[in-house]
């Protein structure tokens, strides 16, 4: 006979594994929380830039105003080559006037009379020569020589115009920069943060999923008889709690005279036959019962049992199981090999079932002691 023991009862209570579904729903709701960060950085990027946007585009006044004042110097030229070409007087005079006119109409705009000081006294120029033109009083070189104010004039507008956009361009050109690096690192810096919180969140998982399984452990244990391996007396009664309304068996099985094996052959050698019987009474058993050592040389097992008839076949069963197997026991008073007294009862599992059929089965018991033990009983209708 080996010392093999059987394996623990397994207690119905068992970890519950963490739920797959709520993780992946918490970094679902992570990611999106990322998401919605850049989003409002984005926005908020927008905002910001978009005022300078508007800045540039708005400048329509420099744009319109550059091709006006283009336009006007070009008319002003116009004029000056009729006044010095060889056409007829008239004609020339005609022509500069109609072109003056035109420039004019195009310089007198707010915006450069209020930035550019040159071109109020060019208007009132241009004004005067339109006169002179029309009247006749002024001749041709004079009027052309005449127009050369005004023509600086529109060209340092056009000019300073220019320069003012070039500078727009930069300044736009540069804060978009800006704003892009701020929204690259801005975007990276979520990203190491989503790691980061990923990390801690997977490392507190962990730690909960090895507190859960330590716990698991620790129950696992406080329901084992650590001699044999077998359940305890807590084991028993969470299994009977967890087989509610079945047709049950308990055996409760006693070693006769172990006081003396122990005395004979010491308590190391008592600590082996414990776990020699446990593994035989399981064998014996057929494998079908759960096994308990309810403490000293007391076991117990719980079995399916339809009818007492199956029970006391069982009973029948162990008796002759360690008889075949003969331990000996050199103490034993009625000159025998290690014998067994065994007491069964039948019940329902139930809360309130289980005291009585526990009473029952250890009345049998103490009824087998009485009449000279090695022998079984079964209590009727515990
Ligand atoms: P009976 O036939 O009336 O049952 O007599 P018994 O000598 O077996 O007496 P009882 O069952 O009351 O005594 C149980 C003995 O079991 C007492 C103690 O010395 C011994 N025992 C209890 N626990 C252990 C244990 O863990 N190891 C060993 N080796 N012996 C134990
Ligand atoms: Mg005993």
């Amino acid at each position: 006979m080996t010392s093999k023991t059987r394996p623990v009862a397994q207690p119905t209570v068992r970890p519950r594994p963490l739920a797959r579904q709520h993780r992946y729903f918490t970094w679902l709701s992570l990611s999106l929380m990322s998401f919605l960060a850049l989003m409002v950085l984005i926005v908020y990027e927008s905002r910001w830039v978009y005022p300078e946007i508007q800045a540039y585009f708005s400048q329509t006044g420099s744009l319109t105003g550059q091709q006006l004042s283009t336009r006007a110097r070009v008319y002003l030229q116009n004029a000056q080559s009729e006044l010095l070409s060889d056409q007829a007087e008239q004609d020339a005079l005609d022509a500069a006037a109609l072109d003056i006119d035109l420039a004019y109409g195009l310089a007198d705009v707010h915006i450069y009379r209020r930035e550019y000081t040159c071109v109020e006294p060019s208007l009132k120029e241009l004004d005067r020569l339109v006169a002179l033109l029309v009247a006749r009083g002024i001749d041709r070189i004079a009027a052309a020589m005449a127009l050369f104010a005004p023509i600086q004039c529109l060209t340092h507008i056009e000019m300073d115009q220019l320069d003012r956009r070039g500078a727009a361009i930069n300044d736009f050109s540069e804060s978009t920069r800006q704003h892009r690096q701020v929204l690259t690192y801005s975007s990276l810096l979520i990203f190491v943060m989503g790691l980061a919180f990923w990390w801690l969140h997977e490392r507190q998982l962990r730690r909960a999923d090895r507190a859960t399984q330590e716990t698991f452990e620790w129950m696992q244990r406080a329901m084992r008889d650590p001699l044999t391996g077998i359940g305890n007396r807590s084991a028993l009664h969470q299994d009977v709690l967890a087989k509610q309304h079945q047709s049950l068996g308990l055996i409760l099985v006693d070693i006769d005279f172990f006081k003396q094996y122990n005395d004979a052959y010491g308590h190391p050698q008592g600590d082996t036959l414990l776990r020699q019987l446990a593994t035989l009474i399981g064998e014996t058993l057929n494998d079908e019962a759960q096994l308990y050592r309810l403490g000293g040389d007391e076991f117990a097992a719980l079995l399916h049992c339809p009818n007492t008839d199956t029970l006391k076949r069982y009973c029948r069963q162990l008796i002759e199981g360690l008889r075949e197997a003969d331990f000996a026991h050199s103490a034993h008073p009625d000159k025998k090999g290690v014998t067994l007294s065994v007491g069964g009862s039948c019940f329902v599992a139930d809360e309130a079932t289980f005291p009585y059929a526990y009473e029952a089965a250890d009345k049998a018991l103490y009824r087998v002691k009485a009449m000279g033990r090695d022998g079984w009983q079964v209590t009727e209708d515990a």
